[in-house]
């Protein structure tokens, strides 16, 4: 068994946020393990995530596994201090003595692990070296460690708020490009189908013409947390521009597809109350799901945009299926 923060629930939502599992590895962070390793004299260092289940490895020097259970996992309590937690000797500390990783192969004997405290409080993970021979780490290297440490979630922070558009904290577009290739890819080589909602607000333009930019802006911000909150977890929410959302359905059927999609355009609404006006901001949507012909995303893309396009013209506050309707010269009938 491991031990559990007090703050676990939140710790692994703000986790997932981060969306760091399960990436590839990035030169910031391989970077940091190997000066780790070298200044500290230590033939493994780790930036490791402490998942539900698992510890995972966003980066590794001298170590080949990138993941373990998070049973056996150092790490799982490093992320119960506040500071660095270090082992001089695992054989002769009762929660390490009988580790995998101690009594065979890497043969663990000393560790050192600073955690990767997010802004929030929350430990998310660590840096960590390691050596497969007792040892101390004198209190300038333990400073170091925790100084790299927090150089390691300074980069953790920059990479989500470079993914992450700032008025409604969802995912920004050139993301989401990126994301949605590599999901496209997945579900080509997987057969997973999935389906994409294209949801523009309707008549924003006369929502910040009557009420003013900030009110709209917190419209937007409004819009935002409902559609995220009617989404489960896999599924990837993006602001495609000004008052335009997208939403990748991953492992979906097209008729469920529908089924999510009718269900976010009426979670979408808004209501304002503005003194004494009331008002309701509805929202359209354009629904599309993989074709074995699309040979990329901004095909199905392409197709979401024509059904949305469509969706406004029927008169707004709706949602049209490209599946229901034959294309032809663009966006004009049946
Ligand atoms: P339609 O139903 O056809 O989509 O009508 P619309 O008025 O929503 O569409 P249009 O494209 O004419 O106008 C979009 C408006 O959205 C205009 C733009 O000022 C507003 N908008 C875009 N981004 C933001 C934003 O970040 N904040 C605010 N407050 N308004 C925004
Ligand atoms: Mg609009
Ligand atoms: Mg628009």
């Amino acid at each position: 068994m491991f031990p559990i923060p007090p703050n676990e629930t939140e710790r692994l939502a703000e986790l997932l946020q981060y969306r760091i599992l399960d990436t590839d590895p990035e030169d910031a962070f391989d970077r940091v393990t190997r000066l780790a390793a070298k200044v500290m004299g230590a033939p493994i260092a780790l930036v490791s995530f402490v998942d539900k289940d698992r510890q995972w490895s966003k980066s590794r020097y001298g170590l080949e596994a990138d993941e373990t259970g998070r049973a056996s996992a150092f790490c799982a309590h490093a992320i119960m201090e506040s500071k660095i937690m270090v082992v001089d000797d695992a054989t002769a500390d009762p929660r390490f003595r009988d580790n995998p990783h101690v009594v065979a192969d890497p043969s663990i004997r000393f560790y050192a692990g600073a955690p990767l405290r997010s802004p929030k409080g929350n430990n998310l993970g660590t840096l960590c070296i390691m050596d497969k021979a007792p040892r101390t780490l004198s209190r300038e290297d333990q400073g170091l460690l925790a100084d790299l440490a927090a150089v390691v979630m300074d980069e953790v922070e920059l990479r989500s708020r470079a993914s992450t558009d700032s008025l409604t904290g969802v995912l920004n577009r050139r993301y989401f490009d990126e994301i949605g290739a590599v999901e496209f890819r997945r579900s080509k080589r997987y057969g997973h189908a999935f389906s994409v909602v294209m949801l523009d607000v309707d008549s924003f333009k006369s929502v910040n013409d009557r009420f003013g930019h900030a009110t709209g802006d917190e419209a937007l911000r409004q819009v935002a947390q409902k559609l995220r909150q009617g989404l489960r977890e896999h599924d990837i929410l993006a602001r495609y521009g000004g008052e335009e959302f997208v939403v990748l359905l991953t492992e979906t059927t097209p008729a469920h597809a529908a089924h999510i999609a009718e269900r976010l355009r009426q979670r979408a609404m808004v209501e304002l109350h503005v003194g004494s006006e009331d008002y309701r901001i509805t929202s359209s949507a354009g629904l599309a799901s993989q074709r074995d012909s699309d040979k990329e995303l901004a095909d199905i893309i392409a197709r979401a945009d024509a059904a949305l396009f469509r969706a406004k013209a029927e008169g707004r506050d709706r949602v049209v299926n490209s599946d229901a309707f034959v294309e032809d010269d663009g966006h004009t009938g049946p």
